[in-house]
């Protein structure tokens, strides 16, 4: 039997699981390798912060997923690639070894290491952090003054459009 193994459970991995639990194929075993066991629907992210989603309504379990299309789910992340061995290590120390790799690994954030950015930012990416930006911004007992670094598609125009009346921004 042959070994497909997915690395990253981002949306295009996700897309890959849902089709295999409705046409699985016979004789290849599938292993997604993810850093995280939630992942964030990215559509979804403005929404979120206005609070008109849950946390629940935009994540999804990878996991749960997964099972569901007979594949198994590793939790860790990938550090090393042999492709001569045709084997990956991982940061726990595993050795995997497939006959066919897919990597889908998303992308960094730029900018991270901008002096101040650790330290005073808020960091869009993994998308996770949302989580804590909301409850940041809520908890938040005066107006705030929110300086936009970077202006893609999401940042630009979405975010500063939704009714975020709790903030005053400066993009
Ligand atoms: C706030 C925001 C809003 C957006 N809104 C939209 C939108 O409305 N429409 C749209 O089309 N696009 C949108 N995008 C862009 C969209 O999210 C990306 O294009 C998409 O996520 C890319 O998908 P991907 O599968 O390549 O990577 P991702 O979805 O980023 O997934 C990568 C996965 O790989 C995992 N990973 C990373 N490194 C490793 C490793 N070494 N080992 C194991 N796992 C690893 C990560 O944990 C993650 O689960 C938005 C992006 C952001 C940040």
């Amino acid at each position: 039997m042959k070994t497909l193994v997915l690395v990253g459970g981002g949306h295009a991995h996700v897309h890959v699981i849902k089709l295999l639990a409705k046409a699985p194929i016979t004789d290849v075993a599938v292993i997604l390798i993810s850093t995280n066991k939630k992942q964030y629907y990215s559509g979804m992210a403005s929404a979120y912060l206005e609070g008109l989603y849950s946390e629940a309504d935009f994540s999804f379990d990878l996991p749960r997923l997964c099972a569901h299309s007979g594949i198994s789910f590793i939790e860790d992340t990938v550090t090393a690639i042999d492709p001569v061995a045709n084997s990956l290590q991982t940061a726990a120390g595993l050795r995997v070894a497939f006959d066919i790799l897919s990597l889908d690994t998303g992308s960094e954030l730029a900018g991270k290491n901008i002096p101040g950015a650790q330290e005073f930012a808020q960091m869009i990416k993994p998308l996770g952090n949302l989580i804590g930006l909301k409850e940041a911004l809520e908890a938040a007992d005066r107006p705030l003054n929110i300086v936009i670094t970077g202006a893609g598609d999401w940042l630009g125009l979405e975010f500063p459009s939704h009714r975020l009346h709790y903030v005053r921004l400066a993009v």
